[in-house]
């Protein structure tokens, strides 16, 4: 076994599912967004109008809505209370449009409800950014001393770090799938679409939610090739 992790044909297989499950779940959400971009609402609302009646309804009035740049960019920023668009979506009145600005006021819902695994996800977020990049670094040192030195110390500190990244990304699943069930009853509920246009914001939104599912589901892999590698899923790491 050499050194480096990356030089590990199970490394190499795991990188490549992890790649071609989130190119997937990438393509299938640019299609069916640039697929429902062309099909407008009966009601003719504007992604921006569609989240500005949304929060209204909720009585929720102290969340800003923003136009962003770029493509699918929209988010919600619970520090500022901002709810950010982008182009296609702030200014379209398609039901990709109103299904991404009412995902996005679904974010809002869920803070301004106190959501807990937002707000956990929120708390963790910085740390989990951090432990993203910082893990493998650690995790490679780590390899190297247990090699050479066979002390797994250090490689056990980088696995620890790198399960904060694979707790987050779990997390993330069901918050966004909340998300975009507060969307769809919303919409539904406030005569914004009826239930066939739906049908595309549907389609829209799992497909949105299979990133997620594809970033989570990379993530564990690659947990369970660093215990299978450091030894603690029974053996691997003396050859
Ligand atoms: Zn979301």
């Amino acid at each position: 076994m050499g050194l480096f992790a990356f030089m590990d044909p199970l490394y190499l297989g795991v990188t490549l599912f992890s790649l071609a499950i989130s190119g997937y779940a990438a393509w299938k959400v640019r299609s069916a967004f640039r697929k429902f971009s062309q099909v407008p609402t009966m009601r003719g609302l504007t992604g921006a109008d569609v989240a500005a009646k949304i929060l209204q309804t909720q009585g929720i009035f102290d969340v800003a809505i923003e136009e962003t740049g770029g493509f699918l960019s929209d988010h919600y920023d619970p520090s500022h209370k901002v709810l950010r668009l982008s182009p296609d979506v702030f200014h379209g009145t398609s039901i990709a449009a109103a299904g991404v600005a009412a995902h996005e006021v679904g974010h809002a819902i869920q803070h301004a409800r106190s959501y807990p695994l937002l707000q956990l996800r929120t708390n963790i977020v910085s740390l989990a950014t951090i432990s993203s990049w910082a893990s493998w670094i650690i995790i490679t040192i780590g390899f190297f001393f247990m090699y050479m030195a066979k002390n797994p110390t250090i490689l056990y500190i980088g696995i620890i770090l790198f399960t904060v990244v694979v707790f987050f990304q779990l997390i993330t699943v069901p918050v966004e799938l909340d998300a975009s069930a507060r969307a769809k009853k919303l919409l539904y509920a406030n005569v914004i679409l009826d239930s066939r246009e739906l049908d595309g914001v549907s389609k829209v939104l799992n497909a949105a939610a299979l990133t997620y599912v594809a970033a989570a589901l990379s993530a564990i892999l690659q947990l369970l090739y660093l215990l299978f590698r450091a030894g603690l899923l029974g053996g691997g790491s003396d050859d």
